[in-house]
């Protein structure tokens, strides 16, 4: 199980992508959350850009990280190793939920324009082709 190592909540000086929703979820000037964990073992499968790393980061929008309680009770995947995929298959489950429905459409909003989990060490003027095509 990987161990917490440090959680900080910084504000945004550029546009990023969110793990959770793969989507260019947070604007500059907006707070997101930066989870680092270590493991014992390299991590894999779970998301590319975590494979065969001890220490990884988890950047998460403000929206997604309301969710990761749900999306855990709903995977019963633990936390720290929550991906885009799981929260895809809560939204997708919950969309006309009467309770979750909204929360679940607005997380299929933000990842609908960039399906897979954006690498945030991309080069610039792939962000904002990103941030243009997300505009449309
Ligand atoms: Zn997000």
């Amino acid at each position: 199980m990987p161990e917490l190592l440090k959680r900080l909540t910084p504000v945004a000086r550029r546009p990023r992508g969110c793990d959770c929703c793969g989507g260019m979820a947070i604007a500059a000037g907006e707070r997101y959350e930066r989870s680092t964990y270590f493991s014992r073992e390299p991590v894999y499968n779970r998301s590319t850009q975590f494979n065969g790393k001890h220490v990884y980061d988890v950047v998460s929008c403000m929206p997604c990280k309301a969710l990761a309680p749900l999306v855990w009770h709903w995977s019963d995947i633990a936390p720290d190793a929550l991906i885009w995929d799981d929260y895809r298959g809560w939204a997708t489950e919950m969309t006309n939920d009467v309770v979750h429905g909204e929360a679940a459409r607005a997380w299929l909003f933000r990842a609908a324009h960039t399906p897979t989990p954006i690498n945030n060490n991309a080069k610039p003027a792939a962000l904002a082709e990103s941030i243009e095509e997300n505009k449309r």
